[in-house]
């Protein structure tokens, strides 16, 4: 099948983008890699009557480096992260979680806020996301909002934008260096999508203790005090034991059949992996 017609503008700045977009009322398209609306629109999943692209966009290619936090543009690429163009000492996380998103041709186009909007429940950067309390700021092309990450995703493939806003980046705290994070999927191949996965953040120094887990019905589960289901801080080196039966009940209520026992395999390794480093 091939896609329905629509016409194509480039945007080159913030306001015209989201001009077009108030203008469209609902019935335009963001685009930013193409990786995921390429196939929404062949299988016309979705039929916009007109596609912005943003990559031409400067604020949305930004990396800044702040003392408190990195501020990720939206339309930064997958590659880019993996090859560390956002280098934060504190967060080597992401370089790894973007190497074991899909293979390289699909990173190369990708790109992290292409990922959130898209917001697939199998994807990786959601749960890591979550665990890392990240906010995303939301622009209408006068204004810029910060949204806390598990509010922006409303459900699965649900983002809260409204017509005529898009993402503008992606706020990271920054952890101390002492902080522990984990990431881990469960997936058939090396770069597939997830069929379960697990975001652990625990950072004694700032108080944060997250987790969250992916790959469920819709939003990521977000622990918010990770402590209550893994019996307190992990010791490094030591076995991670999960409370399953907390786990279980908080999956349960995400619409998980339980036990969820691939959930909670990853959410394991993922404290596992935090606690080895
Ligand atoms: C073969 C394959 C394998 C994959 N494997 C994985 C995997 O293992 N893990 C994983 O996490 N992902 C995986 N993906 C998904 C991939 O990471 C995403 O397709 C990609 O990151 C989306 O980014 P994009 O820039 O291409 O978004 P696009 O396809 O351009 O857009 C996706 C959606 O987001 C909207 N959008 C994009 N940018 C913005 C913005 N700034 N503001 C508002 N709306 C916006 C678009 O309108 C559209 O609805 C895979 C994809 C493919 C094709």
């Amino acid at each position: 099948m091939k896609p329905t017609n629509f016409e194509f503008a480039r945007a080159t700045s913030l306001a015209e983008a989201a001009t077009i977009l108030r203008q469209a009322a609902g019935t335009a398209r963001v685009v930013a890699g193409g990786q995921s609306l390429g196939p929404m629109l062949n299988l016309r999943l979705v039929q916009p009557s007109i596609l912005v692209d943003i990559t031409a966009i400067p604020e949305l290619t930004h990396v800044e480096e702040h003392a408190d936090g990195v501020v990720v543009g939206a339309c930064v690429t997958i590659s880019d992260i993996e090859d560390g163009r956002v280098r934060v000492e504190e967060l080597p996380i992401l370089a790894s979680v973007a190497g074991g998103v899909a293979y390289r041709a699909v990173r190369n186009r990708g790109t992290i806020g292409g990922s959130i909007c898209h917001a697939d429940p199998a994807g990786d950067w959601l749960p890591t996301l979550c665990a890392l309390a990240a906010e995303c700021i939301v622009t209408d092309g006068r204004r810029a909002r910060r949204v806390p990450i598990d509010q922006f995703v409303t459900g699965a493939f649900e983002v809260m934008l409204e017509p005529g806003e898009l993402l503008q980046a992606i706020r990271i705290p920054r952890p101390s260096r002492a902080a522990r994070c984990g990431y881990y999927k469960v997936c058939r191949k090396a770069g597939e999508f997830a069929l379960a996965s697990g975001a652990v953040l625990l950072d004694g120094e700032r108080d944060r203790f997250r987790a969250a887990i992916g790959a469920t019905e819709g939003r990521p589960v977000v622990i918010a005090d990770a402590r209550m289901i893994l019996g307190g801080i992990p010791r490094p080196g030591a076995a991670v034991r999960l409370d399953e039966s907390a786990a279980n009940e908080l999956l349960g209520r995400a619409g998980l059949t339980t036990p969820a026992r691939l959930h909670i395999t990853a959410l394991t390794r993922a404290a596992a992996s935090a606690m080895a480093k």
